[in-house]
């Protein structure tokens, strides 16, 4: 059998939560919803959370809080995956790209300052599997300029900076998914951190056609949609967040016996996450001149690795052409590893053999 490149299991104590959450009837968004958020927001030491449909959309109902308007531009990193992008696109804003650090694959912040415009309303750090962008100096041009920093945190979840402070919890907003291929998952699904009541009252808005309680009459009167969740989907994250520790010890053992067992050759290196510092990584990477070529004979060995996609300045409805050289060399050279909260070791200790023959 195929070892496949991600592995996320449904287990028992989430079934059993599942099914006691439909028979107590429930189903849409209410009071496991809540107590999803408040675990959340409790595990990462902030004011508060509100969960939603996907990360992409977590990113969207930021964006309509601080009111992005079309024409209105974002500062992006040239490294991500598209959803960013998509999510500034759909409230027909403007994208500007930096390019990222060699280093670490992180926004690089000395290229930010020659993004900003008088229309620049919002930087949007990506912090990608685990790699903290570098949010003092970010914190420090935005707040030179005036402008929101929203964190997209997507591939973030419980990765620290040096400091301890979780990813994204330093922006007015932090975005996070709970897909299939994240730390955690209700399925499809993504929540938003936030620092204070009155944005906490707005998201929730923003989330139920711009009221908190469907029966208050007269009161819609902000842009707004359905971009709820439901108890069925807090039911199956719950248990997920009870066992954390234990799920983010096995992140760690996966991306420490690649990183200590694979032989690095010129053109086929592990690409390590920087663990001593706090971060947590969310997949194994490794950095391929022969990406597709490996990816063939992997598979061939019955290993399943996947490409990463490439920089945003190749998708043209993006609006961005130009030249950002690193965020090109991760795009076209990056690919994940056979990884996964529930990725048995011997996949991972099999894998590395196969590699090492090669
Ligand atoms: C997964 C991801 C998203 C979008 O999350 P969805 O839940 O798939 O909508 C956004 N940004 C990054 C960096 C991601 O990895």
């Amino acid at each position: 059998m195929t070892i496949p490149w991600w592995n996320i299991e449904i287990g028992e104590d989430e079934k059993k939560s599942v099914c006691e959450a439909i028979q107590n009837r429930f189903i849409g968004q209410g009071a496991l919803t809540e107590q999803l958020e408040k675990e959340l927001a409790r595990h990462l030491g902030v004011y508060g959370c509100v969960c939603t449909t996907s990360g992409t959309t977590a990113l969207l109902m930021a964006f309509i809080a601080i009111g992005i308007k079309p024409d209105d531009e974002l500062i992006l990193p040239a490294k991500t995956f598209i959803a960013t992008a998509h999510a500034a696109l759909l409230l027909g804003a403007k994208i500007k790209l930096v390019d990222v650090e060699k280093s670490n694959a992180s926004m690089d912040f000395r290229k930010i300052e020659k993004q900003i415009s008088s229309k620049t309303r919002v930087i949007v750090p990506v912090h990608l599997n685990g790699r903290a962008a570098a949010m003092p100096e970010i914190q420090e041009i935005a707040g030179n300029h005036g402008l929101t920093i929203v964190e997209d945190a997507a591939q973030g979840l419980f990765s620290r900076t040096a400091t301890g402070k979780f990813l994204g919890t330093f922006g007015r907003f932090g975005c996070f998914s709970l897909g299939m291929a994240k730390l955690i998952t209700s399925g499809q699904g993504g929540f938003i951190i936030c620092h204070n009541a009155e944005d906490m009252e707005l998201l929730k808005r923003i989330r139920n056609q711009g009221v908190l309680d469907a029966h208050a009459l007269n009161k819609y009167n902000i842009l707004a949609a359905n971009f709820k969740f439901t108890d069925i989907q807090a039911a199956l994250v719950l248990p997920q967040l009870k066992g954390i520790e234990s799920r983010l010890k096995h992140q760690k053992k996966i991306h420490d016996l690649y990183a200590e067992n694979l032989i690095n050759k010129e053109d086929l290196k592990f690409f390590p996450v920087n663990v001593e510092k706090g971060e947590c990584p969310m997949r194994a990477e490794i950095l391929s001149s022969r990406r597709e070529e490996f990816i063939s004979v992997m598979m061939d060995k019955g290993v399943q690795i996947v490409p990463q996609s490439p920089a945003l300045q190749h998708s043209p409805h993006i609006g961005c052409p130009g030249q950002f050289p690193n965020a090109d060399y991760f795009g076209s050279h990056t690919a994940t590893l056979p990884s996964g909260p529930n990725q048995p070791l011997h996949n991972v200790l099999k894998t590395i053999e196969i590699i090492n023959n090669l």
